[in-house]
């Protein structure tokens, strides 16, 4: 279960006990390919999410509390997935949908003029990146082929990308409807020397890490501390190729390890 709070509670392993060692021998594999997921794992995304959820809370403070709102919110969200897809469009449909269910019908248009300006200003805020992405991905630059996979509108995760300076480390660069294990196998056959020899590095267990991991890749935990409550999923059991790391700074150091005991 995800806390209220929506913040993931892991126990990270210590270093010495990633189970690398006796995999890569076993396998034999060398790895060419690194791909990482965008949002929260290279630059901040969920909090501009939460920060318009309090605002909307807030729109509609006179017909309901915010945990009401909230949950009819993420269940409007789950429902029109399949019909938007995933991104700041899609939230903003469901917003209104959500203002409309709330206020019986009756939501005034100076609600839904806010709830549309709220929605257009996270589209125009400028790009965070977290700490050491971009050490990061220079140090694995030219080593390893490394692509981009996200999923989200794309219009807005093109503007992400260009903002964030780190679009000439990328070999390739994937903007998907859905990760699923079918998309991984696809992206690292096509990029890759296909999933034994390719890594998967992601905030969410659910979309970056176990369809990664069945696609038969390595699948790398980056947790972040704030994960969209429907990308949340249990740690996966029973995969010798899942790794946890505290940060993506920790990557090359890991990386280090795996070509020198595949030698
Ligand atoms: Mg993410």
């Amino acid at each position: 279960m995800v806390p209220a709070s929506g913040r993931q509670e892991i126990a990270l392993p210590k270093r010495p006990d990633y189970g690398i060692q006796a995999t890569m021998r076993k396998t034999n594999n060398t790895l060419s390919t690194i791909a990482f997921d965008a949002d929260d794992t290279l630059w901040e995304n969920e909090q501009f999410f939460r920060l318009t959820q309090q605002r909307f809370f807030d729109l509609l403070a006179d017909h309901s509390s915010p945990d009401k709102i909230y949950g009819n919110l993420l269940e409007t969200e789950r429902k029109n997935l399949s019909y938007y897809g995933y991104g700041i469009k899609g939230f903003t449909l469901s917003m209104l949908e959500t203002a409309l269910e709330v206020t019986g019908g009756d939501v005034s248009s100076h609600v839904m003029s806010e709830i549309l300006k709220a929605g257009r200003e996270m589209h125009d805020h400028p790009v965070n990146t977290l700490p050491g992405v971009g050490d990061t991905l220079d140090k694995l630059a030219g080593h390893y082929r490394i692509v981009l996979i996200t999923k989200g509108d794309l219009f807005d995760q093109e503007r992400k990308l260009a903002q964030s300076g780190l679009g000439d480390y990328f070999d390739a660069i994937e903007i998907v409807s859905e990760k699923e294990t079918s998309v991984y196998q696809r992206i690292f056959d096509q990029y890759g020397d296909g999933p034994k020899k390719s890594m998967m590095v992601g905030n969410s267990l659910k979309s970056d890490v176990i369809p990664a991991l069945e696609a038969g890749g390595w699948g790398v935990h980056v947790p972040h501390t704030s994960t969209w409550e429907l990308d949340y999923a249990d740690r996966p059991e029973g995969f010798t190729r899942f790794l946890e790391l505290t940060s993506i700074t920790d990557l090359p150091a890991l990386l280090e390890t795996l070509s020198e005991d595949d030698a």
